[in-house]
């Protein structure tokens, strides 16, 4: 058959990894091998009319960098196809994403309800700033897709979820939560940032609206920031962009070149970091030093059912309580979680995720530091937790450095 059509010319008929080597790629005239950089503010317009009719919408062409630019085309692009969405826009910071995606949803006199265990910018966003605007927050433990429902108000437009979440990596049901928030006519947003594009597909569970720090696991290899918002045309288009077109939120064209660049490495980067976090888990869940571990995939998960439903791999990203220095190593104190991070030679103490070199944080004097006491606690974050991202080394030689610093302790 000579003249038969290739499938794989068809971008969505393609496996993630070859779409994140090619997808979204639109060449020059010179034919570039590697995506060009379009570091650019502006366009020019052929004349005058030209310009008249880009302005009318009558044809799709680049107007300005705070709106579009090919730049971003390729990278949103190429996620769309990775996330299975119909449309997606770049932003300056995951938290950009984040801000943009639940503002393009509210109004004053809404509601949203958000789960109580966030990143620490998203928590103030939802809990801080939503309300200086008019707009009413509840947070609850996601964990239990009944407080989602009990929460929601007539007036609830958004419900906001991360799972999992930082730092104590819980789960939130994502197709039970969408089901709840359609039922009342808001939509789900989900942060999708530990679980990355890779292992859970948050918008095939029923979510409308997707975000990411790119500056994760994206980049990956601690260089540049940025986010992206994915969802269907309708919100992304007419919602979403109008938001980033008017109020500036924008990636710049350097930062989604290095971000697109970044998904040719993704898939690699991210299965070779999560089967040592696999592996880092069963290590550190058998340590006589380790009170717990907490990773989705690891048997001792208390959602591990879950964990294994919703995502494929159990991501990246770990959690354990080290053993308190008190005779019986219970008690809420840090000494042995510091030492323990002090110990560590590969891993790196920093606040980072994602990235190909493996970081140590401690959340309760750091991340997580401006939470109360109380607040503290209930998200489960005691002074023994120490969260792992871990990275691109060779995965034994982690295993040591951690069987090392433990025996400091
Ligand atoms: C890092 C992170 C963010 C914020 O992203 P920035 O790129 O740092 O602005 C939001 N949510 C989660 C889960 C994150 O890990």
């Amino acid at each position: 058959m000579a003249n038969a059509k290739n499938p794989l010319a068809d971008p969505k008929n393609q496996r993630a990894a070859t779409q994140l080597v090619h997808g979204g790629t639109n060449r020059s005239q010179h034919g570039e091998t590697s995506e060009a950089l379009y570091l650019n503010s502006g366009f020019i317009y052929d004349s005058s009319a030209a310009a008249e009719a880009r302005f009318m919408g009558e044809d799709d062409g680049h107007i300005y960098s705070r709106f579009s630019n090919p730049s971003y085309d390729m990278f949103q692009d190429r996620m769309c196809l990775l996330e299975g969405a119909e449309a997606a826009r770049a932003t300056a910071t995951g938290m950009a994403a984040v801000t943009t995606a639940v503002m393009s949803q509210v109004r004053a006199g809404d509601h949203v309800v958000a789960s109580r265990a966030l990143f620490g910018g998203c928590r103030f966003v939802v809990e801080d700033y939503l309300p200086r605007w008019g707009v009413q927050s509840t947070i609850i433990d996601g964990r239990d897709p009944e407080n989602f429902a009990r929460a929601m108000k007539p007036n609830t437009k958004a419900i906001f979820i991360e799972t999992p979440t930082n730092p104590t990596l819980e789960l939130v049901d994502i197709k039970a939560v969408a089901e709840i928030a359609h039922a009342h006519g808001a939509v789900l947003i989900v942060d999708n940032v530990f679980a990355t594009p890779l292992y859970q597909k948050p918008l095939a569970l029923g979510a409308d609206l997707v975000t990411y720090s790119a500056t994760k696991h994206i980049d990956g290899q601690g260089r540049c920031m940025g986010g992206v918002i994915l969802g269907s045309k309708e919100l992304i288009e007419a919602d979403v962009h109008t938001i980033i077109r008017q109020t500036g939120p924008t990636i710049s064209p350097f930062n989604a070149w290095v971000l697109l660049k970044g998904l040719e490495t993704l898939a690699l980067r991210v299965e070779k970091m999560t089967a040592s976090a696999a592996a880092l888990a069963d290590f550190l869940a058998d340590h006589p030093k380790i009170e717990k571990v907490f990773y989705p995939h690891h048997k001792s998960h208390p959602q591990y059912e879950l964990g294994m439903r919703q995502m494929s791999a159990g991501s990246t990203m770990l959690a354990m309580e080290v053993k308190s220095n008190a005779g019986d190593g219970s008690g809420d104190n840090q000494e042995n979680a510091f030492k323990l991070a002090d110990a560590l030679s590969v891993i790196k103490i920093s606040n980072n995720l994602g990235d190909a070199k493996s970081i140590i944080t401690h959340p309760a004097t750091t991340t997580h530091q401006r939470f109360s006491e109380e607040e503290r606690l209930e998200a489960g974050i005691n002074r023994k937790l120490l969260r792992l991202s871990v990275g691109l080394e060779d995965g034994q030689d982690l295993i040591d450095d951690f069987a090392f610093a433990l025996d400091q302790i």
